[in-house]
């Protein structure tokens, strides 16, 4: 048996990278798992076929979080095809680097939209099932940048801090049925890091004590221990696979 048997997730942002890991793991792990997508469906199918192949159950969804009609309609189809949302993990994300002289009010409104205002949205929906039910799992994947910052990301350090924030105050409302954590990762290889420079690469290794980027597998299995029995004590918590980037 699983650890999250007979439960369903809904995974924003699981057509690759972390969210991809955190479906396939969970899927693994017993779930019937939505894999959200935005634009890129041939990823998305990839992580549903991948699933599917190792004995999972898993649908891929189109929606944009950020939208709130589409957000909606996501929690909507998930609660249709699998009866409703047990685990939500709010991993959808996207990061635009720009200094503050030179960031233009698109760039900071979509980042804002997109990182804080589709946590927001998708919990909104997600969580009226849970208070019905009376119980529920929810992950938001924040980010160290949250608590400690970072130059030219000052629209992401917001928004994600805005996570960390919203994680907490939304884990006292609805406690003692509904958990709610967020997982702060330090650099994690994906391609949300493909435009960085080697420098770049070579400064951030320097700010982690453990010398190195990250990988998906260094912060899955955070996410398997507050989605399961494991993490049936935790909430308001934001647990840190960062290498130590952000010790708090
Ligand atoms: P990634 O490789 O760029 O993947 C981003 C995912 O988010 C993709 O599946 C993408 O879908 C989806 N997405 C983007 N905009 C969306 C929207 N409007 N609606 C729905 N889905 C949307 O990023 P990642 O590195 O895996 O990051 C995942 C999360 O971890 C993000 O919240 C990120 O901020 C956080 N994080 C990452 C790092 C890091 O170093 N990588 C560090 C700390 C925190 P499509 O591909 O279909 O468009």
């Amino acid at each position: 048996m699983g650890s999250l048997e007979d439960r369903s997730a809904l995974v924003t942002g699981a057509s690759k990278s972390i969210g991809r890991g955190i479906a396939e793991a969970f899927a693994r792990e017993g779930a019937d798992v939505v894999v959200n997508y935005h634009s890129d469906e041939e990823a998305a199918e990839e992580t549903v076929e991948t699933i599917e192949d190792d004995g999972g159950t898993a649908i891929a969804v189109q929606a944009d979080v950020s939208d709130e009609d589409e957000a909606r309609q996501l929690v909507e189809r998930t609660t249709a095809e699998f009866g409703g949302v047990d685990v939500l993990v709010n991993n959808a994300g996207i990061l635009e680097p720009a200094t503050i002289d030179e960031m233009d009010v698109e760039t900071w409104d979509r980042t804002i939209s997109v990182d804080l205002r589709g946590t927001f949205l998708v919990t909104r929906f997600a969580i009226e099932g849970m208070l019905e039910r009376g119980s529920g799992r929810i992950i938001n994947v924040a980010s160290q940048l949250g608590i400690k910052g970072a130059e030219e990301l000052t629209h992401y350090s917001a928004a994600k801090g805005g996570v960390i924030a919203f994680t907490r105050a939304l884990a006292r409302e609805v406690a003692p049925d509904i958990q709610v954590n967020a997982i702060a990762p330090g650099p994690i290889e994906t391609d949300m890091l493909d435009d960085t420079t080697e420098e770049w690469r070579e400064n951030k290794k320097a700010e982690v004590p453990l010398d190195r980027i990250g990988t998906v597998d260094d912060v899955v299995p955070t996410a398997v221990l507050l989605a399961g029995d494991g993490g049936d004590y935790y909430t308001g918590q934001t647990l840190s696979p960062d290498g130590g980037d952000a010790m708090h």
